[in-house]
């Protein structure tokens, strides 16, 4: 193999030694490197594939002794906020192109490195950075939410807010039975297990339809039995009966038994609940799931419109006041047991 020697001044043969290397960049190494030199003058040459090689094993071995961060870890912390090069470049202060280049091989200096491990360890260190540089001006709104909602979903968890949406919907629906609650005391676990069985029987399940359908399910049972199956409470709202506080937002927010799933068409945001197919039954009797069957055979194949009418025709929609709860009193009379 020949090389150009600028000391010989023409193309000239080589040979390769061997050269003990202690420290790189202050860090006890203790390797080798490969040397070219000039048969003729004995002079170092430089010859482009040995350097390379020599970097590379040298580079590596002094990441793994001054425990240097790969390349993997940035991009891992990147995608974990989901911040590109250029946003995670202007949160750490670091020159232009800096994460770029670590990410393509670049070696980071030690303290550097330490730094970025420091922020990768730790979260909270990495948020507190975060709100540094939104507050310098470094990074804008969006970024700054990216990241710190992706850290609050991540401190909070899906039980915790499981747990959170149930205490709020027992919160407003728990109480002794009484004429508002058809007699019966709430029981979220077969409510939960209701819509469950509901939103399997049913195509296109809205939220809308779901309050009709457990409201006509109540008045029906409470008609025949003198007592409601769910313990619902309900209240007369501006489009038909919904049980109160809007409590169905957080009711369709729980995922155990089913999920919610939003849509946008034309008319808007539509929010479709759908069965896990995992109901429970065991609790209701036999006559409970019959009086579920039948509103769900009454109901099913009509749009929500036509779900909405039928309840402005019974006497609990006309006779309560607007936001006011509506009592089982009025489900002596029925108009819907023509239907059945
Ligand atoms: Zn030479």
């Amino acid at each position: 193999m020949k090389v150009y020697c600028p000391y010989c001044r023409k193309e000239v043969d080589y040979k390769v030694e061997k050269r003990d290397l202690k420290e790189f960049r202050g860090i006890e190494i203790n390797t080798y490197e490969n040397v070219a030199m000039c048969k003729d003058c004995h002079h170092d040459l430089y010859v482009d594939e040995i350097e390379r090689k020599n970097n590379e094993r040298i580079y590596e071995l002094y990441r793994e002794k001054a425990n240097i961060i790969k390349a993997q870890d940035i991009i891992n912390l990147r995608e974990k906020y989901g911040i590109s090069q250029r946003e995670l470049t202007a949160i750490l202060g670091f020159g232009k192109m800096t994460i770029n280049r670590y990410e393509r091989g670049g070696v980071p200096t030690k303290s550097q490195s330490d730094y970025i491990k420091l922020l990768i360890d730790d979260d909270n260190k990495f948020v507190e950075k975060v709100k540094e540089a939104y507050k310098n001006g470094n990074i804008n709104d969006k970024t700054y939410e990216k990241i710190v909602s992706k850290k609050l979903k991540k401190d909070i968890g899906r039980d915790d807010i499981q747990n959170m949406y149930r205490k709020v919907i027992n919160d407003s629906l728990q109480s002794k039975a009484n004429i508002f609650n058809g007699y019966k005391e709430f029981d979220l676990e077969l409510v939960e297990n209701i819509i469950s069985y509901i939103s399997s029987k049913v195509n296109n399940l809205t939220i809308t339809s779901l309050n009709k359908y457990l409201w006509f399910i109540d008045i029906l049972s409470f008609n025949q039995r003198g007592i409601s199956i769910t313990g619902l409470t309900y209240q007369k709202q501006q489009y038909g009966p919904t049980i109160i506080d809007q409590r169905y937002k957080e009711l369709s927010l729980l995922d155990d038994k089913y999920v919610r799933n939003d849509y946008e068409d034309e008319s808007g945001t539509k929010t479709i609940i759908a069965s896990n197919k995992n109901f429970d039954l065991s609790k209701l009797k036999d006559s409970e799931i019959k009086i579920i069957n039948k509103i769900i055979k009454l109901l099913k194949n009509k749009n929500v419109t036509d779900i909405s009418n039928l309840s402005h025709q019974e006497e609990g929609w006309k006779k309560t006041k607007k936001f006011d709860e509506i009592s089982f009193e009025y489900a002596m009379n029925l108009n819907i047991i023509n239907n059945i």
